[in-house]
Order: C-alpha cells, then structure tokens, then sequence
C-alpha cells in the first residue's frame, strides 16, 4: 500500500509519499507561499535531486494538484499513474477530546474537525482545506486525519485539569491537551525497542525539542502528562514562544503595554521564547554560535535548558521511576550543548551521561548517550511522524477493506 502524507498550513502544504510495505518514503516535499505572490513547489525523490518549481498558487486545491502532477511526472515521478495513491493521511492539529485515536475521515469527522476550530483557530481551518481540496480531486480514495492531541487523551484527569471553574471545562473545553502526540508515540515505542522490553513495562520521559517543544511522560506506553497544555503555548519556552509564565503577567503586560487582546497574543507567541531573551534569533544554532560571545544567548540556552531539566524531573516523579529520556525533533536531535545542560546534576536520578558521547556522536542518528553503567538510558531518536500517519492510514484504510 501506498499513503500520501499530507500537512497543510495555511500558506504551506508539506507532503510525503510513503511505501507501507518498504517501510520508507518514496517522495517528499512542500508547497510555500499557497495564495501569495512568489509560490513555489519542492518535490524531492528520494535519493535523487530536489527540483524547486516557481509557479502561481493561488489555493490549496492548485498545489495539491502541482504535488499529484509531480508525483506522476514521466521524467522525474515516481508512479505512473494517481491510481497507486491508495490513501491520504492528514494531519490534524487538535482532536478535542472527540478523537483518542486516528479515524477514517467521513463528512461527519469533517464537520467534528471544524466545530473544534475555536480550540485551534490557526491549525484546524488550514487542515480542513487540505482535507476537502483532496476530497474535490480524488474523491474516492480513502483519507485518514491523524490528530496530534489524541496520543495524550489517556491522561488522567488530575494531569489535564486546571484549577479554575470546573465549568472552564465543562463549558469552555478549558484542559490541557497536549501535541505533538504522533511524535512522542512514536519515539517512546522506538525507545521500548531499544531498551529490549514491553513498552507496558516502560517509563519514559521524551523531549520533543525543535522550533515547538514539549515534554511526555509516556508511563507504560500511555501518554500520563505532557507540558503543552490547552495550546500549544505552555510548558517550556520555545523559538519565540514563552511558554510557562505567570498568567498574572498577561493582564499586567496589556495593561503596561497599552496591548489588546492580539497584542498580548502577538507578544506571547512570535516575540518571546528563546528568540525573546537572546534579542539575536529563534534558531538555536544561532544561538549555540553566539553563546561565548554574547550574555543573554547563553542566557536563553540555559533558561530552555534548565526548564527542560525540571520537565524531567516532574515526570520522573509523576511516574514513579524513569527507564529512559529521549530527546528528539530538529534541537534534540542535533544541538549538543542543550543535551549537555539538560543532563548535567540529574546523577541523582540514576542518568549517568556519557558527555563526550554526547559532543561527538554522529547527527541524524539513533544514539544511546548513557554510560554502560547508567541505569537509565538517553536516547537521541530521530522522529517520524509521516511514517505514523502513513502506518495509522494503511491500517485503518485495511479494517475498512476487510469490513466490506
Ligand atoms: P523542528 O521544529 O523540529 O524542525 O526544529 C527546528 C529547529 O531545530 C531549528 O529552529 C533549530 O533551532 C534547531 N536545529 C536544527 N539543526 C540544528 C543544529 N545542527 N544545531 C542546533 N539546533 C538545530
């Protein structure tokens, strides 16, 4: 089976395509700047050279249709015909508590998707558009929406309750929620591989950390916690996202700064984070090349850092033990020095890191950074959400087949 990963933004659509039986991906790429001047379409065989195509985008169902024709192109496609797509998985930011696990996307599921905008005004209306551009073009194959909150929907009450009015939840859907979820399921299950055990047997805290980060405590494969909340604003500061702070701080800055309600949010979102303390960048390679030289890009390593380390520790303790940490996404995969002040003093947890491991090991690869002796393990795992959505996809499109 062949599955068509789609995540649409709302001026961008990233796609790859995914062989279910070779277990890897045949295409990928990304459609920019949907809607505005300059559009351009990536398409990369892999294996072979990217070709970029400048060419007008005006709307999702266009760059669809460049990505199908790219797709099926006789010199450089890799099908010969649109007949080899047999499924389409979406990626859908937020599930509500509707959606606990993937689902074949009906008008139903559509409708549910759009009455949870509120909940994701950004992601939500974007996913829909790539959703119903590809039901107007290829309306009889089967598409699967893959949520990133449903992986944390098995977190207990006392975890996604905020103490305000029990009516903010009953009547406002005020929880945490969490994201990132095919991530974190998917890295705690590589994990439980390598560390030889039922994953029903594991705790692990996995650390998403890229331009968005989050933190799960995943207790016997089950997401029990998670940093980002009822958005994805909470937890530990990001790129240019703040991330936990007082919510006294909110009323108090858009009364000093004279902001209204998109100000603040504005403020929060795009001017703070990593981005915010440093004043130079959200791009924490910027950063890592600044830290000898410049105060506060040091500063702002170390704040991410030092919140990333009492993440671990909360969760540790949530669960009652801890096996493994992961570290994952583009800054847990690649940037050295957060890992390093991230493990520095958590011996006391039984997290004995091979630190020189840590500077030398090859980048993209899956590496255990604990020393022989360490009782649990650090593992940098490269993430995989396509393949999640693509696997999530075939099989549910397969119990649907077996059904008929
Ligand atoms: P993601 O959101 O997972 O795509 O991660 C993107 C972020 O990863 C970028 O903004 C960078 O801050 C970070 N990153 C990527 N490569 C490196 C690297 N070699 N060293 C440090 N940080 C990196």
């Amino acid at each position: 089976m062949k599955v068509l990963v789609i995540n649409s933004g709302s001026s961008s659509l990233k796609y790859q395509f995914i062989d279910i039986e070779k277990n890897e991906a045949v295409a990928k790429g990304i459609c920019e700047r949907i809607g505005m001047q300059g559009s351009k379409i990536t398409y990369a065989p892999i294996g072979k050279d990217k070709i970029v195509k400048e060419a007008p985008i005006p709307n999702h169902t266009a760059g669809i249709r460049l990505v199908l024709d790219a797709l099926e192109d006789k010199e450089f496609g890799v099908i010969k015909s649109l007949k080899e797509i047999d499924a389409v998985g979406h990626r859908v930011v937020h599930g509500g508590e509707k959606f606990a696990s993937s689902v074949l996307i009906t008008d139903e599921v559509i409708d549910v998707i759009e009455s949870l905008t509120d909940l994701a005004p950004l992601h939500n209306p974007a996913n829909l558009t790539g959703i119903r551009a590809f039901k107007e073009l290829m309306p009889d194959v089967p598409m699967v929406g893959v949520f990133d909150t449903a992986f944390h929907q098995t977190m207990p009450k006392e975890a996604y309750l905020y103490a305000l009015p029990y009516s903010a939840y009953t009547d406002l859907m005020i929880r945490r929620y969490g994201f990132h979820g095919t991530s974190h399921y998917y890295v705690s299950r590589r994990a439980a591989e390598l560390l030889g055990k039922p994953i029903e047997q594991t705790k692990i805290v996995t650390c998403h950390l890229g331009n968005g980060s989050s933190i799960a405590a995943v207790d016997g494969g089950k997401s029990i916690d998670t940093s980002m909340g009822f958005t994805p604003l909470e937890g530990v500061p990001m790129g240019t996202r703040c991330g936990d702070i007082d919510p006294a701080i909110v009323t108090y800055l858009m009364e000093k700064l004279n902001l209204d309600v998109a100000g603040v949010t504005e403020y929060m979102n795009k001017k703070s984070g990593v981005f915010g303390i440093s004043g130079i960048s959200s791009d924490f390679r910027d950063l890592a090349d600044a830290e000898h030289t410049d105060e506060r890009a040091a500063l702002a390593l170390k704040v991410f850092a030092y919140k990333v380390k009492k993440y671990i520790g909360a969760y540790a303790c949530a669960m009652g033990g801890l096996d493994a940490i992961v570290f994952t996404a583009g800054v847990g995969e690649n940037d050295r020095r957060v890992r390093e002040l991230v493990l520095e003093g958590l011996e006391f947890l039984n997290v004995e890191a091979d630190f020189e491991l840590n500077m030398t090991c090859p980048r993209g690869a899956t590496v255990d950074l604990a020393k022989p002796s360490s009782k649990v393990r650090v593992f940098v795992i490269p993430t995989d959400e396509e393949m999640v959505i693509a696997k999530d996809t075939a099989r549910i499109v397969k119990e649907m087949q077996n059904a008929k």
